[in-house]
C-alpha cells in the first residue's frame, strides 16, 4: 500500500507594486492655461533635445498635455525654447 499525499500548492502571485500615482501638476497648481513664456515650467516637460515628454513619465493630464504641447510650440515659434537641442 503506498500512500500517496497531495500537497496542494498555493501560489501566490506576486504583486508590483502600485506606483505612486502621479497627478498632474497644472491641475494641482489649478492653472488652466499655461503660459509659453514660462520657460522655467515648461523647460521640465522638454528633453535635453527639445522633445516633448510623453504623458506617462511627466503625469500631466490629457488636457494639460494638450495646452502643454501648445505652449511648447509656441515658445519654440518664439525662440524661447530649441526645435532642436544640441
Ligand atoms: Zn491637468
Amino acid at each position: 500500500m503506498s500512500e500517496v499525499k497531495t500537497e496542494e500548492k498555493v501560489v501566490t502571485k506576486k504583486y508590483r507594486k502600485p506606483s505612486k500615482k502621479k497627478v498632474c501638476a497644472f491641475c494641482v497648481a489649478g492653472e488652466k492655461t499655461i503660459d509659453y513664456k514660462d520657460v522655467a515650467k515648461i523647460r521640465k516637460y522638454v528633453t535635453e533635445k527639445g522633445k516633448i515628454l510623453p504623458r506617462r513619465q511627466t503625469g500631466v493630464c490629457s488636457y494639460h498635455q494638450r495646452e502643454l504641447a501648445n505652449a511648447i510650440k509656441r515658445a519654440r515659434n518664439m525662440a524661447l525654447l530649441p526645435y532642436l537641442g544640441d
